[in-house]
C-alpha cells in the first residue's frame, strides 16, 4: 500500500478502535490512531469500568445491613465520596496507561488529537496535519444525549459528569429507563442518596423481558428508589444550591442534582462523513455491511458509531474482525445473535437470547419455565428480595432460546449460561446437568414445570 503515509488510520481510541489498531499492526499494517480525549474510550474512562467500581462501592450498604443477621455488628460504617472518586480515578489512569503501552508495543502511532476525514483517503488532525491512509476505520463511539430541548437542560448532568461530582448529592433525580439510568439509580441509592427515577415509557428497561422489567422495578421500589413512569422532566430551574425539576405531570421535584440518561446517539457529526460520502443508516449510525464496511469501499466503522449493539465486547469483536478481514486475510463476520448482557442494578440482571415476547412472536410454540424464590442468604439477613430465573424454550425443538436472571450474581451466571444457549442446548440438556447445591444457579437445571406468563400471574 505504498503511496500512503499509513495502511490504516483509526479515528477513536476506545474499545473498538484500540483492538482494531493493535490487531491490524500485528498483521503487519502501518497503523496510526487518533484519540481526542483519553485512550481507552468510554468503557475504560467513563463507562463500564468506573461504573462497576461505583456499583461495588454502593453494594457495601446492603452487605452491612445484612451482616447483622449473621452475627456481625458494623453499625458504625461511614462512607466518603471523595475517597471513592480519587481511588477510581487512580485505577482509570492506570488502565489508560496500560492501553497506551499496548498500542506502543504493537507499533501503532498515536495522535492525541481530534481527527476529521478530509476525503476518502485523507484524515486531518487538529493542528492541520494531513495523513494519507489506504484504509480509514471510524470508531468514534457515541455520546450522552439530552432528548427534546427543555428549559434549564444546562443544569442537568450526564453519566460523564456523574463520575466526577465533587460530592454525593443527597437527593437526585435521574431521567431515563435504560440500563445506565437504572444502574446509576442503584449506585446513588446504595451510597445513601434519595433517588427518583423518571421515565416517559410505561416501564423501565425497555427491550428486556417483561418479567425482568417488572421484577427489577418491584425490587428497586422495595429498596427505596422512587420510580415514576409515563412522565418526563419538562423544565429545570436553579434555586440557590438546589434544582427544581418540573415534571410533565405538573409535579415539582426539588433535588440537588438532575442526571439525564436518555440514550447515546452515535458520534457521526463533524467528523467529515459528508466529505468522503459515507452514508448514515436508518438507526442514525454509520451504515455498514456484515464486514463493517461503510458505503465507501476503503472506509469501515465499528462499535457504537454503527449503533448495532452498543456494548464493549461487541465493539471489540467488530474491531478484531475488521482487522482480520482487511489485514489478516481472514474475512470474519461477527455474530450479533445471543449476546449476553447485564444490568448492574439493584437487583442485578443477566440476560441472553430472546425475551418471552420475542419468542412468542418469532417461534411456532414457546414454553416458559420460571422460578421466583427467596435466596438462601436472605433467610438470615432478613432482606426483602426474591430471585427470578426464567428460561424461554422453543416448544417445537426444545431448544433454550432465552435465559433471564434477576438477583445477586446474575451477570456472572448469564455469562456461563450464554455458552449453552449459543451452542443450542435443549431444555433436556439443562435438566440432565447435575445441580450444584446450594446455589442460586442450580434453579437453571431444576425447573420442571412450565409457567404461565408473569403478567398473567400478577393479574390473577
Ligand atoms: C455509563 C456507561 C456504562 C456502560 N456500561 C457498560 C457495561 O457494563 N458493559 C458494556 O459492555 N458496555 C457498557 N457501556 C457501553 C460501552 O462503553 C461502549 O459500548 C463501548 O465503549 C463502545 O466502544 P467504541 O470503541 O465503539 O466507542 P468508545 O469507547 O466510545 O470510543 C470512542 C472514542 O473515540 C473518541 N473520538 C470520538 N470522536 C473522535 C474524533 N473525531 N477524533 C478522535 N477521537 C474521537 C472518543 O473520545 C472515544 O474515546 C457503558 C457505557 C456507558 C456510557
Amino acid at each position: 500500500m505504498s503511496g500512503y503515509d499509513v495502511d490504516l488510520f483509526v479515528i477513536g481510541g476506545g474499545s473498538g478502535g484500540v483492538r482494531a489498531a493493535r490487531i491490524a499492526a500485528q498483521h503487519g499494517a502501518r497503523v496510526m490512531l487518533a484519540e481526542e480525549y483519553r485512550l481507552g474510550g468510554t468503557c475504560v474512562i467513563r463507562g463500564c469500568v468506573p461504573k462497576k467500581l461505583l456499583v461495588y462501592a454502593s453494594r457495601f450498604r446492603a452487605e452491612f445491613d445484612d451482616a447483622g443477621g449473621f452475627g456481625w455488628d458494623v453499625s458504625h460504617a461511614t462512607f466518603d465520596w471523595p475517597t471513592l472518586i480519587a481511588n477510581k480515578d487512580k485505577e482509570i489512569a492506570r488502565l489508560e496507561a496500560a492501553y497506551t503501552a499496548t498500542l506502543d508495543r504493537a507499533g501503532v502511532g498515536i495522535a492525541k488529537s481530534r481527527a476529521v476525514i478530509a476525503d476518502a483517503h485523507t484524515v486531518q488532525l487538529a493542528d492541520g496535519k494531513r495523513v494519507r491512509a489506504a484504509y480509514i476505520l471510524i470508531a468514534t463511539g457515541a455520546a450522552p444525549g439530552y432528548g427534546d430541548p427543555i428549559d434549564g437542560v444546562e443544569h442537568a448532568i450526564s453519566s460523564n459528569e456523574a463520575f466526577h461530582l465533587p460530592r454525593l448529592p443527597p437527593q437526585i433525580l435521574i431521567q431515563g429507563g435504560g440500563y445506565i439510568a437504572v444502574e446509576f439509580a442503584g449506585i446513588f441509592a446504595g451510597l445513601g442518596a434519595h433517588v427518583t427515577l423518571v421515565y416517559r415509557g410505561e416501564n423501565i428497561l425497555r427491550g428486556f423481558d417483561d418479567d425482568v422489567r417488572a421484577h427489577v422495578r418491584m425490587d428497586m421500589e422495595k429498596h427505596g428508589i422512587k420510580v415514576v413512569t409515563g412522565c418526563k422532566v419538562a423544565a429545570i430551574e436553579r434555586i440557590g444550591q438546589r434544582l427544581s425539576a418540573r415534571l410533565s405531570s405538573g409535579n415539582q421535584v426539588g433535588v440537588d442534582c438532575v442526571m439525564f440518561a436518555v440514550g447515546r446517539p452515535p458520534n457521526v457529526a463533524g467528523i467529515g462523513l459528508e466529505a468522503a460520502g459515507v452514508a448514515i443508516g436508518k438507526n442514525g449510525g454509520i451504515a455498514v455491511d456484515d464486514y463493517s464496511r461503510s458505503s465507501i469501499a476503503n472506509i469501515y466503522a465499528v462499535g457504537d458509531v454503527t449503533n448495532r449493539i452498543a456494548l464493549t465486547p461487541v465493539a471489540i469483536r467488530e474491531g478484531h474482525a475488521f482487522a482480520d478481514t482487511v489485514f489478516g486475510g481472514k474475512p470474519t463476520i461477527v455474530d450479533h445473535r445471543n449476546v449476553p448482557t447485564a444490568v448492574f442494578s439493584d437487583p442485578e440482571v443477566g440476560t441472553v437470547g430472546l425475551t418471552e415476547a420475542q419468542a412468542r412472536a418469532q417461534l411456532g410454540r414457546t414454553d416458559v419455565y420460571k422460578a421466583m424464590f427467596k435466596p438462601l442468604k436472605a433467610t438470615l439477613s432478613g432482606r426483602d428480595t426474591t430471585v427470578l430465573i426464567k428460561l424461554v424454550v422453543d416448544g417445537l425443538t426444545d431448544r433454550v432460546v432465552g435465559c433471564h436472571i434477576v438477583g445477586e450474581g446474575a451477570a456472572e451466571m448469564i455469562q456461563v449460561a450464554a455458552i449453552a444457549v449459543r451452542m443450542g442446548a435443549s431444555k433436556a440438556d439443562f435438566d440432565d446437568t447435575m445441580a450444584l447445591h446450594p446455589t442460586t444457579a442450580e434453579e437453571l437445571v431444576t425447573m420442571r414445570h412450565k409457567s404461565a406468563s408473569y403478567a398473567r400471574e400478577a393479574a390473577e
